[in-house]
């Protein structure tokens, strides 16, 4: 679980330009081992060997000019809710504008660290220009120019300085954790209702070791788990309408603060954009999935089968195509148990661990067989493999020249390791090493 990060201030005072400074390298790195397209506006970054996440909430404003300043506000107090960390950004060149005193007025009154950040800084002259922003009573600030990276260090610096601690897990208590996530309407708070509605299944109700979220600790049909339930969900009444950028924040936490996500996605607008979002964000944090289709009761079953639906899906998560898919209608409160049942299964095939000698056993003949085509004259030849000893399933190949073994190898690698190990609904990273 990392700490987040929340960057906001108007438009064009460099918000992205900031963000994209802040993940670049962590980014490059992580995009080569999944070649997965990264969110525009969330990535992770790290410094000083403190892995955090980064939100650009600029990406997510939406509407026209005159409903900006009011977006502007909500997204603000969104940021203050969900983040660990907000940094504020303003711009020197144009100074202190109505909407910086706006969104100031709003982070005086916060609790969690806000970090004034003046940008555009890129000369002596304009540091002479930034003592100004003294003037908006959030103490000190960090002058910095986001294009050349001017001033970003000592803003790290204090980022890092500024986040909680590193929460360790309870050693005691190992039960999988699960997080409800999906978009607005797909039929989540019906789900956790119908799950823990009835108080007798809620063991105890243990405030979360991060300020907002609440873990919750169920018995139901026999299973002992955690429900990772975040201030989001229970303040929802707050926010009358769903941003888009209101229901990423909500995911982001449930999924880094999970071992396995459930989501929920409405059978009748299908396995969309914004969903296939929330599924690569917990697929590139090695989360667990499971895939339920809810409101089944809603569909033609002679137009639209169980098999067409799942072929859809998997096209789209391939080379990932053991995700589990249940298809639920909690209205109906059909196949519940079967979604916690195949949950609780995904959380063990993601603690799997398979000893070197059987893995080699069963890869080393496949890579024989198959192995990895020549590059520039030179033959590529991988000796042996190991799963590391991470939270999560991780593999590495060793082999003689290990920058030569392209993506579609190593997804065929992925599909062999998943056609003859259980890793169903468990993201796999596979590195290759020089030997
Ligand atoms: P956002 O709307 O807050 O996300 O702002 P952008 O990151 O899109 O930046 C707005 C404009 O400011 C762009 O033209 C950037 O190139 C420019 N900009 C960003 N950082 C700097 C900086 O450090 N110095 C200067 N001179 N321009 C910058
Ligand atoms: P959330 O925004 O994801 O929390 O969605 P809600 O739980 O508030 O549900 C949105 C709407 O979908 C509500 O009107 C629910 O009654 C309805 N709904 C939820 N599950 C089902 C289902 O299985 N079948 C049908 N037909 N409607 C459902």
């Amino acid at each position: 679980m990392s700490a987040i990060v929340a960057i906001v201030g108007r438009p064009n005072v460099g918000k992205s330009t900031l963000f994209n400074r802040l993940i670049q390298k962590r980014e490059a790195i992580v995009d080569a081992v999944s070649g997965v397209t990264r969110d525009r506006h969330y990535g992770k970054s790290e410094w000083n060997g403190r892995v955090f996440s980064v939100i650009d909430t600029g990406g997510y404003v939406l509407g026209s000019d005159d409903v900006f300043e009011k977006e502007i506000d909500k997204q603000v107090e969104l940021a203050i809710d969900e983040a660990d960390v907000i940094v504020f950004v303003v711009d020197v060149e144009s100074g202190i504008t109505g909407m910086d005193e706006d969104v100031a007025k709003i982070l005086r009154r916060v609790k969690k660290p806000v970090l004034l950040c003046v940008n555009k800084v890129d000369s002596s002259k304009r540091m002479d220009d930034t003592y100004e922003f003294y003037n908006l009573a959030l103490g000190d600030f960090y002058p910095i120019a986001s294009i050349s990276g001017s001033g970003t260090g000592e803003l790290l610096d204090a980022v890092v300085e500024a986040l909680p601690p590193i929460s360790e897990r309870d050693e005691e208590d190992e039960l999988p954790r699960f997080a409800v996530v999906g978009r607005p309407n797909a039929g989540k708070s019906s789900l956790i209702n119908a799950l823990i509605g009835e108080e007798r299944y809620i063991v105890t109700d243990i405030a979360g070791t991060t300020r907002d979220s609440i873990d919750t600790k169920y018995n139901r049909f026999g299973f002992e788990f955690n429900l990772v339930d975040t201030a989001g969900i229970r303040r929802k009444s707050k926010v009358k309408e769903d941003l888009e950028f209101y229901s990423v924040m909500r995911s982001v936490r449930a999924i880094e603060h999970s071992d396995v996500i459930l989501l929920v996605l409405d059978a009748t607008r299908g396995f969309d954009g914004q969903v296939q979002n929330i599924f690569w964000l917990a697929h590139r944090n090695n989360k667990g999935i499971v895939i339920l289709v809810n409101k089944w009761d809603l569909v033609e079953k002679d137009t639209m089968t169980t098999k067409a639906f799942t072929d859809q899906i998997h096209q789209i998560t391939a080379p990932f195509t053991d995700v589990p898919i249940v298809f639920i209608s909690v209205l109906n409160k059909q196949r519940i148990f079967k979604a916690i049942e195949t949950a609780v299964e995904v959380y063990q095939n993601r603690s799997r661990k398979i000893k070197t000698r059987e893995l080699n056993d069963v890869m080393l003949p496949i890579i024989e067989n198959t192995p990895p085509p020549a590059l520039k004259g030179k033959y590529i030849k991988i000796k042996f493999c190991t799963q590391l000893p991470t939270p999560y399933p991780q593999f590495a190949f060793f082999c003689n020249l290990p920058q030569y073994v392209k993506d579609p190898y190593k997804r065929f690698l992925e599909n062999q390791l998943r056609e003859h190990f259980d890793f169903s609904g468990v993201p796999i990273s596979i590195f290759m090493r020089k030997k």
